[in-house]
């Protein structure tokens, strides 16, 4: 058995948030959970009654926008018809007692992501990912700018039944709010205190660690090897701009980050040349997870530094990323109950099977 493989049973304390704590517990006895073999996803190129395939235009609320802008469209925006929050929903903010609201203000928007229908993420061209990653960042900044009652905006994906994809067709989801989600608080306030502290950038620290780290940790009674800590042992993929990293403190089985190797706060600062580069790690991390889970259903978001007043000193102290969380098993009551994680696959041993895959 070698050291990677050894049971692992411990809690690891996610380091940006230390409040979220994850069970590693690799032994077979925590594996009830895992959820029935997924339905698969749709690989149908098109569909004749799917509103998002190409021909089926005026099944959806007219374009919000188009890229490219004129000609045939390869990414496409529309507004959700089923929107969570709504902007004609002004209400001015009604409290009672312990019950708090605050009015659903916001916008929520789809994203058709690709004109084929059931294609996968790793299976699109890099330019065509680029193009993508490009049309995110346009349309966040044009949100920002058309409300400053908009606080964050949120960038997500949901692929697969298993994620909860509700239209087979690949799609983003753009949703504008007028409070700053609690996880990306969270992050971006932990981060300036690590700063404050540290006078370094949490998330590049993390970097540097993933990237040039090598240590041995003993036990101190027994004098035992607890943990061998390898050069790289967490990054999946790494380009000249980009790196892909298996978090060791992990939520979910496969979860992986892709940051900017430079220090970067806001997606929406981030050159538009270095998109070729973040569709290439985009790609291949998409296709280790696809091998190795045989399919890969997921969620994945964008976390960027928060357009609102009280996040204006944050430049320095907080890190765009995105968050691929790939949806294997599912959520148990002791987790509910408990608010920790459990993952059943060491980072360690998730990262080495990643990595593995060829991937052209
Ligand atoms: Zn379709
Ligand atoms: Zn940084
Ligand atoms: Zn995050």
């Amino acid at each position: 058995m070698t050291d990677s493989e050894k049971p692992v049973r411990e809690i690891r304390i996610n380091p940006i948030v230390p409040s979220e704590s994850v069970l590693v517990a690799t032994a077979r006895s925590m594996r009830p959970k895992k959820a029935e073999a997924p339905a698969p996803r749709d690989t149908r190129a098109h569909v004749d009654t799917c509103p998002f395939c190409v021909g089926n235009e005026a099944m959806t609320p007219p374009a919000i926008a188009t890229y490219p802008a004129s000609g045939a469209w390869e990414v496409r925006i529309v507004e959700n018809l089923y929107p969570v929050l709504g902007d004609d929903r002004e209400n001015p903010n009604l409290t009672f007692g312990l019950q708090q609201t605050i009015d659903g203000y916001g916008r929520h928007e789809v994203m058709i992501d690709h004109p084929q229908h059931g294609i996968a993420v790793h299976e699109m061209r890099e330019d065509h990912l680029r193009l993508l990653f490009a049309a995110y960042q346009e349309r966040m900044e044009q949100l920002y700018k058309s409300n400053p009652r908009l606080r964050y905006v949120l960038v997500f994906k949901n692929f697969g039944p298993a994620a909860g994809a509700s239209i087979a067709h690949t799609h983003s989801q753009i949703i504008a709010t007028p409070v700053v989600p609690d996880n990306v608080q969270l992050e971006v306030e932990n981060s300036r205190i690590y700063f404050e502290k540290n006078h370094r950038c949490i998330f590049c620290t993390l970097i540097d660690e993933a990237l040039t780290f090598e240590a041995t940790l003993y036990d101190r009674e027994s004098g035992e090897i607890r943990r061998k800590i390898d050069v790289g042992q967490f990054v999946i993929e790494r380009s000249r701009k980009f790196i892909a990293i298996k978090p060791f403190a992990s939520r979910f089985e496969w979860e992986v980050h892709i940051l900017p190797l430079s220090h970067q706060s806001d997606f929406l600062a981030a050159p538009a040349e270095d998109f070729a580069d973040l569709a290439r790690v985009m790609r291949r991390t998409m296709a280790r997870l696809d091998a190795v889970l045989g399919g890969a259903q997921y969620n994945y978001f964008l976390h960027s530094v928060p357009h609102a007043p009280a996040f204006g000193d944050c430049g320095p102290s907080y890190h765009w990323h995105i968050e691929i969380c790939p949806r294997t098993s599912i959520p148990t009551g002791f987790e509910l109950g408990s608010g920790l994680f459990v993952n059943t696959v060491s980072p360690e041993v998730a990262a080495g099977k990643l990595r593995a895959v060829a991937v052209d």
